[in-house]
């Protein structure tokens, strides 16, 4: 397919080579030279703009910071304007529900099909091609995309309508960082009262305590060995974006009215985890505040 890109960061560029190995003819463009130039290097056609991105492509795909650039990029640079009429519009970026709707509403009035399409699975996800999409929108629109998304994603999910997508992605990186948060206090404890860390995670991963976060992240080195913990907490998923998405939840909350004291918590410890200039290192890393290491 004919297909632009407009975002090529860290997540955006192995998504966008992705597609190009899959065969797809990819129009790139991103406001960083940097970040454009190997794209180009690796057979992407290059886009001036995000008006020029959509000349003569079937869809787009932007993977973008936050919702204002998303906003900015459809509704004021001229993705919706310069769209030629059935293309179909998709958006990874994680973001706000109230901008990914507002976005949804002037697609939908422009007659676009839209998807906001957030993933899980990091950098190492993008690269491998193993993404989680979490899909909002509608199924027609749905069915369109997952031929594209297939190929940057092994779970392509719809979650529901207009922002639900994001709407997936916030409640369960919320749930995530509250479950790594007690798996953190659960070790601090075991330490004070001499227990073995090896031996509470035998215990734990296999009694009711287990989680992913224990499983998969263990905050301590040792007991999972691929852990970001074995490597100074460098990799996995930085602090920083996990701080990102907790106020997200925090926004989202408050604009539906639901109660979330452990989020809300959850956030203000990340916060203070980014403050103590440790939010490039993975969300494990809020075991080191824990023990007043941080
Ligand atoms: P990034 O900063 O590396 O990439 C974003 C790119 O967008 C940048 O290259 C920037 O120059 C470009 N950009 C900004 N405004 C633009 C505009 N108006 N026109 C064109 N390009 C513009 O960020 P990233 O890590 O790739 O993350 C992108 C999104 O994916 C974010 O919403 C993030 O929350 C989400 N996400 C990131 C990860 C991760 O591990 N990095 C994981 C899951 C989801």
């Amino acid at each position: 397919m004919r297909l632009a890109f407009i975002g090529v960061g860290h997540m955006g560029g192995p998504m966008a080579r992705n597609l190009l190995k899959a065969g797809h003819d990819v129009r790139a463009f991103d406001l960083s030279a940097s970040v454009l130039e190997p794209l180009i290097s690796a057979g992407c056609r290059r886009a001036a703009n995000a008006n020029d991105a959509m000349q003569n492509v079937e869809a787009v795909l932007t993977m973008l910071p936050a919702g204002q650039h998303v906003r900015s990029v459809y509704l004021e640079n001229g993705v919706l304007a310069s769209a030629a009429p059935g293309t179909l519009l998709i958006d990874c970026s994680t973001i706000d529900i109230d901008s990914a709707r507002a976005v949804h509403r002037a697609a939908e009035t422009a007659g676009f099909d839209f998807l906001d399409a957030p993933v899980s699975g990091g950098v190492g996800g993008a690269e491998a091609g193993t993404l989680t999409f979490m899909c909002g929108g509608s199924e027609s629109a749905f069915e369109r995309a997952r031929p594209i998304l297939e190929n940057m994603g092994k779970r392509i999910v719809l979650a529901g309508g207009a922002g639900a997508g994001q709407a997936a992605k916030i409640c369960n990186n919320m749930l995530l960082a509250i479950s790594m948060i007690g798996t953190c206090e659960a070790f601090v404890l075991g330490e004070k009262l001499g227990l073995d860390p090896q031996k509470l995670f035998d215990i734990a991963s296999t009694s009711s305590g287990q989680c992913w976060s224990l499983t998969t992240y263990c905050p301590v080195p040792g007991p999972v060995p691929s852990s970001p913990a074995n490597r100074g907490y460098t990799g996995g998923f930085a602090s920083a974006l996990m701080l990102k998405d907790l106020k997200l939840a925090q926004a989202a909350a408050q604009y539906a009215g639901a109660p979330i004291p452990l989020g809300a918590e959850a956030a203000q410890l990340y916060a203070l985890l980014a403050a103590k200039g440790l939010g490039d290192l993975d969300f494990s890393a809020i075991i080191r505040m824990l023990r007043g290491e941080a």
